[in-house]
């Protein structure tokens, strides 16, 4: 098993990744707000997370990933009335939207993705516990809150002090036994979806959800926590207070990704739309922006600009052809390998930048090795890149790349049966025509049929009637 370290935000330590049992990790990541569609500051969570779960993976560890999906909140229902649709349709239009983005970036599916709106009873038991337990009360008004005073962890996360925060200063304030105190459960408001709780009509506060889905899916304790830096505070603070309030002691280790960042500020929706993960996509393939996204330390604020995108894209369809180039010299695709220097570099708090330096070396060797036709050092070179890149989530051999764009998919199948011609060709060279026979053969049987034409071989589908 690795030697992973990871940067724990509540220790602000570097801390040696220990599972809770042996050679399983379990993460939480909290998901979208299934309110817009997807911009990469966004995506950038998921991709982040993306990397650590393939890290882990690589590395021996069976993983159980969640990522929930947020399908009720102010957001919505505000986004909600101002599309004029019913709530769960606008949440279910943005979760496909998401959905959508991470198949195009190649963003593995968690484990499970549970949505708030499917868990509402597992928050009453949650609910029910604090309430029993007298750190949550119902004031009178239909809404629950966490009293936060009773608390001694609060606020350990973000390092605050309870005197310095600010407090909303809304109407519900003087319900509260401290400003402070945050809703657990938030009484109906007329024109807005409630549920029907043992506290009276009403809906869960954004913090409870989380608490509660990570409950169901990993228990009370867990090993990863994880989410955007914005997170930090009050969102996670608050998972903290309602979980550790119910006696469980919640997750080991808390791991954020910093923001995207637009002229050197958080990406929001001012920026407009250009941002969009479906509009760069028109600019770029999944692959690249992916490559661009992944390329930075997750804690580092990447500065996006279009410029850096398409130098980061030039940059790896250098890579991409050297791998395609070794594929034609060798005769097969690379078999992923990984490099000590690679190891070492994930190892180290997942430090891309580092991990990358080391693919720009084997790329820089593996060019030398095919001016100077050393197969055996253009095949290591490329096997380690091919690795390397696997980890990362961008191996352009991998077929969730290859598969759902049709001109990737055509180029890649050209490529193949190429291949195979050029065997062919070599076989009747030696005057082998059992083995040139096999191929023609072998592609027939796939529905490829081959006609030789003074210029070379050309190959088309064959409609299956004619089969
Ligand atoms: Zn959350």
């Amino acid at each position: 098993m690795s030697s992973l370290s990871l940067y724990d935000t509540r220790s602000r330590t570097m801390r040696l990744f220990v599972p809770l049992k042996p050679g399983q990790a379990s993460i939480y990541l909290c998901g979208a707000t299934v309110q817009a569609s997807p911009h990469i500051g966004h995506v950038r969570s998921g991709i982040n997370f993306d990397i650590l779960c393939r890290w882990m993976m690589k590395s021996g560890y069976s993983v159980t990933f969640i990522r929930n999906v947020t399908d009720i909140d102010d957001k919505i229902l505000a986004k909600a009335s101002e599309e004029e649709m019913p709530w769960w349709a606008l949440a279910i239009k943005y979760e496909r939207e998401f959905a959508a983005a991470y198949a195009a970036l190649n963003v593995l599916p968690p484990t499970y993705e549970p949505r708030a709106t499917g868990h509402i009873t597992q928050m009453f038991e949650l609910l029910n516990i604090l309430m029993d337990r007298g750190v949550a009360y119902a004031p009178g008004n239909g809404d629950l809150y966490l009293d936060v005073r009773q608390l001694s962890s609060y606020l350990t996360l973000s390092r605050q002090k309870l005197d310095d925060l600010l407090t909303a200063g809304d109407a519900d304030d003087s319900f509260k036994r401290d400003p402070r105190d945050f809703a657990l459960w938030k009484a109906a408001k007329s024109g807005e979806p409630s549920w029907r709780s043992p506290w009276g009509s009403g809906r869960p506060g954004w913090h409870l959800e989380c608490s509660a889905m990570a409950y169901v899916y990993l228990g009370e304790v867990f090993d990863i926590h994880g989410g955007g830096l914005d997170l930090i505070f009050p969102h996670h603070e608050n998972e903290i207070a309602q979980s550790e309030a119910a006696g469980y002691p919640f997750a080991k280790l808390w791991v954020h990704n910093a923001w995207v960042t637009a002229s050197g500020e958080k990406m929001s929706k001012s920026l407009g739309n250009s941002l969009q993960v479906k509009e760069l996509l028109k600019q770029v393939r999944g692959i690249e922006l992916r490559w661009y996204l992944g390329s930075a330390h997750y804690r580092s604020m990447l500065e996006f600009s279009h410029g850096a995108l398409e130098e980061s894209s030039t940059a790896f369809r250098r890579i991409e052809n050297f791998l395609y180039r070794a594929t034609e010299i060798l005769g097969h695709m690379p078999v992923p390998s990984l490099s000590q220097d690679f190891i070492d570099a994930m190892n180290n708090d997942l430090a891309v930048p580092q991990a990358l330096a080391t693919i720009s070396e084997a790329l820089r060797v593996g060019n030398g090795s095919i001016t100077a036709g050393n197969k055996e050092i253009l095949e290591l070179s490329a096997n380690q890149i091919r690795g390397a890149l696997e980890v990362l989530g961008c191996d352009p051999f991998d077929a969730a790349f290859v598969l759902p764009e049709g001109k990737d998919l055509r180029e890649a199948l050209d490529g193949t049966i190429q291949l195979a011609l050029a065997e062919r060709e070599s076989a009747r060279g030696r005057k082998d025509f059992a083995a040139s026979d096999a191929i023609r053969d072998g592609l027939i049987a796939l529905g490829i049929s081959i006609e030789d034409t003074p210029q070379g071989p050309r190959w088309s589908i064959t409609h299956p009637e004619e089969r």
